[in-house]
């Protein structure tokens, strides 16, 4: 059975099918993609996926736990964690500090750790562990005014991956970086599935997606069109057609090396 599992998942806006008859799956472990023209329906789904909008009809199973109907805080407590589009990080805290108040859980969830004996000192750990991952341990103390775009982004990941999800859902975390910030947020995305995290990702950069993922979904007016392994997705008729067009060449002549060798050496 899948970390997630959603079985023809529809969200209705008005009129609009901003999803229809999702099934997908997430394997534990695994590294997957959802991408898809502008206006697809990417971000409705993990809003669907993460309880910001509401389910028209539908199955969202986590973790054995059917989502339908659970608020978002509680299911961030069974281990979703996500970012936004829009980045929003508290300027007047210093990197750490943003990682923290993502890292520490509601007083009464603190106060059932502490009944099960769970060790003090996990937020700190878990926001060094962070830090560590996106290589962001020399920028902890500064505050987010100070950074770059491609900086920021990071830290917004960090700050989604500091709360130790079990399953990462990502919404853009390359928009706005370079071909060079992105490859490298790409090594980090492999290396965060070796501490066990699974990650969901959604992308327009081809040349990440394609790159870092293992399994590739491809949505297009709120349908799954195709899905598949990177290679498979290339060569998709469909998706050439529906999506990738052009593009799909250029992605091709942009992987990078360094980025193949670590989705090799994840299989190994
Ligand atoms: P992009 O790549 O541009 O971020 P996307 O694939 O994430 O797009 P969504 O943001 O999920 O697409 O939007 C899917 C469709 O649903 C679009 O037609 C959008 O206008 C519509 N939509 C999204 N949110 C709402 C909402 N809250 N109310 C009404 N319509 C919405």
């Amino acid at each position: 059975m899948g970390l997630l599992e959603t079985r023809e998942l529809t969200v209705r806006y008005g009129g609009l099918a901003a999803n229809l008859d999702i099934d997908l799956v997430v394997e534990p472990g695994m590294l997957v993609g959802l991408i898809g023209p502008n206006g697809a329906g990417k971000t409705t789904f993990i809003d669907a996926i993460t309880g910001f909008t509401s389910v028209s009809s539908g199955t969202i199973i986590f973790d054995g736990t059917e989502l339908n109907g659970v608020a978002p805080d509680r299911r961030a407590h069974l281990g979703l964690s996500r970012t936004f589009q829009s980045l929003e990080l508290f300027e007047d805290l210093s990197v750490r500090d943003n990682l923290l108040v993502a890292a520490e859980k509601p007083k009464w969830y603190a106060f059932m750790l502490d009944l099960l004996r769970v060790r003090k000192g996990d937020s700190a750990s878990s926001v060094d562990a962070a830090l560590s991952a996106l290589g962001l341990e020399g920028i902890a103390d500064t505050l987010p005014s100070d950074l770059s775009h491609g900086q920021r982004k990071l830290v917004g990941v960090a700050r989604a991956l500091a709360a130790r999800p079990k399953l990462l859902l990502l919404d853009e975390p390359a928009a706005g970086l370079d071909t060079a910030e992105s490859q490298l947020l790409g090594a980090h995305l492999r290396s965060f599935l070796t501490t066990g995290t699974t990650i969901f990702l959604i992308d327009h950069d081809m040349g990440l997606v394609l790159n870092v993922c293992d399994y590739i979904y491809v949505l297009d007016f709120g349908q799954i069109i195709a899905k598949g392994t990177p290679n498979e997705i290339r060569k998709d008729p469909a998706v050439i057609t529906a999506y990738l067009g052009q593009s799909a060449g250029e992605a091709q002549a942009r992987e990078g090396a360094d980025l193949a060798a670590a989705r090799e050496a994840h299989h190994e």
